[in-house]
């Protein structure tokens, strides 16, 4: 159900089919991405999609991160976090009211590795937006590829088919996606959680570690004062590419929506 919730193809772009076809071979992402999370103590969360072509990173994917940052550090984990300097200084004006840890980029010494919203690498070697366009600005594909030198499992989330971790079903990423060829990603992560909106992948994934916990996790999360946070530090909608209260184009309402009806749910299933 999480799964379904999270695929909710609003802004539709394709993923809800990508998502139905890759369920067939995968059923069970949420539950073996969870797995992976709670079987290790330290967990580089890495995030951060620079926008062509104004190059300024966007809204989707650090919301997510921080809520799986929070949610990893209540459980006992150790999470920090890897992005570009502008999403780190945008990160870092929730101050002393969150608190958080920054990789110095030593891949060797995590248990595990969460892409979000992260671009990866298409056939050709070129990073691209889902319109097509050429990302320039800092990307993190060999984080992915130094995680598999040191046997360190992966997890990508993504909602478009350009990001880390959509290597894994690049053929379903081409057939559904518009653009998906020129677009898709090769990056493998040993994960790979669909979402129609990356946050909400991340979000998704709070909900079932909430589950295996018996414990919600995404409580007090509170998605319009974090998006408007990171709006006022300059992060900006990928889609409309104006500094706006959004993501993806959606209005946050639709975002609060999402979250509310995740929380209520693992709420009734853990009476
Ligand atoms: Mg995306
Ligand atoms: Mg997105």
């Amino acid at each position: 159900m999480i799964s379904h919730l999270i695929n909710t193809d609003v802004g539709n772009r394709g993923m809800l089919e990508v998502y139905l076809d890759y369920r067939k071979s995968n059923f069970d992402f949420l539950q073996n991405s969870a797995r992976i999370l709670l079987d290790a103590e330290s967990v580089l969360l890495v995030t951060g999609f620079p926008v062509p072509s104004e190059g300024i990173p966007e809204t989707d994917g650090p919301p997510g991160t921080l809520a799986l940052y929070r949610a990893l550090s209540q459980v006992g984990k150790s999470p920090e976090i890897l992005t570009q300097e502008s999403v780190k200084a945008a990160m870092m004006s929730f101050g002393k009211a969150f608190p958080l840890k920054f990789s110095d980029g030593d891949v060797s010494k995590y248990d595990a590795v969460v892409f979000v919203e992260t671009p990866g690498r298409a056939s050709d070697g070129n990073h691209y937006s889902m319109s097509g366009l050429k990302v320039e600005g800092e990307t993190f594909d060999w984080v992915a590829d130094e995680a598999r030198l040191y046997g360190i499992p992966t997890i990508g989330i993504g909602d478009g088919g350009n990001e880390i971790g959509m290597g894994k079903i690049r053929d379903l990423i081409v057939k559904y996606v518009p653009h998906g060829e020129k677009i898709a990603s090769v990056v493998e992560t040993d994960e790979l959680i669909t979402s129609a909106v990356s946050n909400w992948g991340a979000y998704g994934l709070v909900a079932q570690l909430s589950l295996e916990k018996g414990r919600n996790l995404l409580k007090g999360w509170e998605e319009e004062f974090v998006v408007r946070i990171l709006v006022r530090a300059g992060l900006i909608d990928g889609v409309s590419k104006k500094r706006e209260v959004s993501v993806d184009g959606i209005p946050v309402e639709i975002h609060r929506g999402i979250v509310g009806l995740l929380e209520s749910y693992v709420d009734w299933r853990l009476g």
